[in-house]
């Protein structure tokens, strides 16, 4: 039986942590319960400042580490940018790219031209789409975010490519408003009839990985778990909270091993 891949937990630390020792202390104090799991990834995003130190104490395949975002050129005069290749140096495999935090500092051709960059440096993208309410245009704006982005990358190594659904709405909302998953089902259908059109076969897009974010915790991540066909999950605001954390991995590794000795069992 081909072994699935694991689920992603990608923990967005934003700009939530503060020093380099909190950094270093947070990650550690986490990855030897994550070292143990089965079927359960962690990718730690800090802020830019401390991926390099992050990186080097993730030296399991469990816990990987990538950047919040990065600049699509390697070197230049640019004031104040992280490259892709200077965060790849760092240790980063994996950027988040287009995140709605971002996306009224940069075009929609900036986002592109950075999924092309992390690409072409053997890393992932994960590319954030989301609609800001679900009104009668949801799903044409939707559409619109991966033709943007699709219509300017070169469509090869699907594989390495992951995309967030966050809607706007459920993203660090006060009120606490995740999704739900009969929401996070319709927004997939759409996004991935979308994709059908762009690469023009089913065997790319079923290598794409496809996570949901916005306001997600230990107390709603099982309705994800239970009732929706996704790959992991992005996590903002509880994702510098190790209790919370672990105790999402831990809802995360009993599920699929349920399922799997379901599917054994039967
Ligand atoms: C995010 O920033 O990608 C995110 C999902 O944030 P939160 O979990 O805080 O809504």
């Amino acid at each position: 039986m081909m072994q699935k891949p694991k689920k992603m937990i990608v923990a967005n630390w934003k700009m939530n942590v503060t020093s380099e020792k909190d950094a270093v202390g947070l990650f550690n104090s986490i990855k030897n319960v994550v070292s143990k799991l089965d079927y359960t990834q962690m990718i730690c995003c800090p802020p830019h400042m401390y991926v390099n130190q992050v990186a080097k104490q993730a030296n399991h395949k469990n816990y990987r580490v990538g950047g919040q975002d990065a600049y699509p050129e390697e070197s230049g005069s640019r004031t104040g940018e992280t490259s892709v290749l200077m965060m790849k140096n760092a240790g980063a495999e994996y950027v988040i790219l287009g995140h709605s935090e971002r996306r009224h500092l940069e075009t929609k051709s900036d986002v592109a031209r950075k999924v092309t960059a992390v690409l072409e440096h053997d890393m992932s993208p994960i590319i954030c789409i989301g609609e800001e309410t679900r009104d009668k245009n949801w799903k044409k704006t939707l559409q619109q975010q991966l033709k943007d982005v699709f219509n300017r990358v070169p469509k090869k190594n699907p594989e390495n490519i992951i995309i967030a659904y966050e809607p706007i709405w459920a993203i660090s909302s006060d009120k606490k408003n995740p999704a739900t998953s009969t929401e996070y089902m319709e927004a997939l259908e759409v996004i991935k009839k979308e994709l059908q059109k762009i690469f023009k076969t089913a065997t790319a897009v079923s290598k794409i990985r496809f996570l949901y974010g916005g306001s997600l915790d230990d107390k709603n991540i099982e309705d994800f778990l239970k009732n929706a066909d996704v790959d992991g999950f992005l996590v903002g605001r509880v994702s510098h909270d190790p209790r919370i954390l672990m105790t999402m991995f831990r809802l995360v590794e009993d599920h699929v091993h349920k399922e799997l000795v379901e599917a054994i069992t039967k």
